[in-house]
């Protein structure tokens, strides 16, 4: 399925639709597979730096819907009276999401939750089995504490997200997969196939058949019982039904979504989370600005003066011009550029053709075998 080369989508955006903040770079868990350079050490966001976000963020969140992503190392661990400092600044109209590893939830921060209308998502891969790779500190599985924070959130009935990491696609994995965040009782799940980045230096070469082969399988185990918002699958539908109406040039927004990410200390780097807290001989520390010193929709306005951001958007333009599949990425995400190529010009990546193309093959796999 190839829409006609998408004509819209050039450049950024001058408003964000939603920012990451980075509460503590501190994680208490030691996942194989994490990226984060700096989850051993407890670098707190100062509140000086939310009250500049928040400057920014009020005005844009009164005019549409806005939301502010904590996300760490992992948030919890900033403690709740940090992290109720932080969230103060922000007005009514900000909706606060927090990316968790749950292993600190318990029931006052169910409260804290509530009273401050905070979003939830829980990382976690499945079954005590898929966990393996997710460990505390001192090496023990972190599954018995992720599912004690799980049930605390059942029993507040805090509504919350989850997010898994597949590291090896095979046959069964994503029948298991589905039937068990269906029992967990999440209502919307994101599934991530591992990335090479930052300091997870393993490859994500995997098999294109065992790939499209998951995707597909996923799709079917969700279409037998739809009750989760299954985030990839339901983008991959929008797009294949936008194709068969003619209208897939407007599904990409018209700008890129900056997704500004503010680090600890309140530097900005722009589109891709990933890359705060590195820094490269060639490209420097990633950062657009500070918002100790500079307004962030002023950062934004100039992020595409940023030499790397510059070479980013070539590269976008490039797989405008050579990938079929365009319409449905919009170009991929710069940190999975960066780590695997070690450039911004490139184009096609493991994960774009395990994320954004095997994706789309199963979901279109599984079409053709259910026609
Ligand atoms: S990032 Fe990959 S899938 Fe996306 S448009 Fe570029 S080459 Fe295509």
């Amino acid at each position: 399925m190839a829409a006609r080369t998408p004509e819209g989508m050039r450049g950024i955006a001058a408003v964000p639709s939603y920012v990451v903040m980075q509460p503590t770079t501190l994680c208490n868990l030691d996942c194989a597979y994490c990226y984060l350079p700096l989850r051993a050490a407890d670098r707190r966001m100062p509140v000086a730096v939310a009250e500049a976000v928040a400057a920014s963020v009020n005005p844009w969140a009164a005019g549409g819907r806005f939301s502010v992503v904590w996300h760490g190392g992992e948030p919890l661990a900033a403690g709740r009276e940090h992290l109720a400092a932080l969230l103060a600044p922000f007005g009514p109209d900000v909706e606060h999401h927090v990316q968790t590893n749950a292993t600190l939830v318990d029931d006052a921060w169910c409260a804290f939750f509530a009273e401050h209308r905070v979003r939830v998502s829980v990382s976690v891969d499945g079954p005590r089995a898929r966990n393996a790779e997710r460990v505390t500190r001192g090496g023990r599985p972190a599954y018995d504490r992720i599912v004690a924070g799980v049930a605390a959130l059942r029993r507040h009935g805090v509504p919350f997200s989850a997010l898994a990491v597949v590291s090896r696609p095979e046959p069964g994995l994503a029948t298991e997969l589905y039937d068990y965040f269906l029992d967990l009782g999440c209502d919307v799940l994101g599934v991530n196939i591992e990335e090479t980045e930052g300091v997870n230096t393993r490859t994500n070469a995997r098999d294109a058949g065992a790939v499209t082969g998951f995707w597909a399988e996923l799709v079917a185990a969700w279409r037998r019982d739809p009750r989760i918002h299954l985030r990839e699958v339901e983008w991959s539908l929008r797009y294949a039904g936008a194709v068969l109406a003619g209208t897939a040039d407007d599904l990409l927004p018209r700008r890129l979504d900056p997704i500004p990410t503010v680090g600890h200390d309140g530097s900005v780097v722009v589109l891709s989370p990933e890359l705060a807290g590195f820094t490269d001989p060639h490209y420097g520390d990633f950062a657009s600005g500070n918002v100790l010193t500079t307004p962030l929709g002023e950062i934004l306005a100039g992020a595409a003066g940023t030499p790397w951001v510059g070479e980013f958007l070539t590269g976008v333009e490039a797989c405008r011009t050579s990938c079929a599949y365009f319409g449905f990425c919009g170009g991929g995400h710069a940190a999975n550029r960066y780590f695997e190529l070690g450039r911004f010009d490139g184009t096609e990546t493991e994960h774009c053709r395990n994320s954004k193309i095997r994706l789309l093959e199963g979901v279109l796999e599984h079409a053709r075998d259910h026609q």
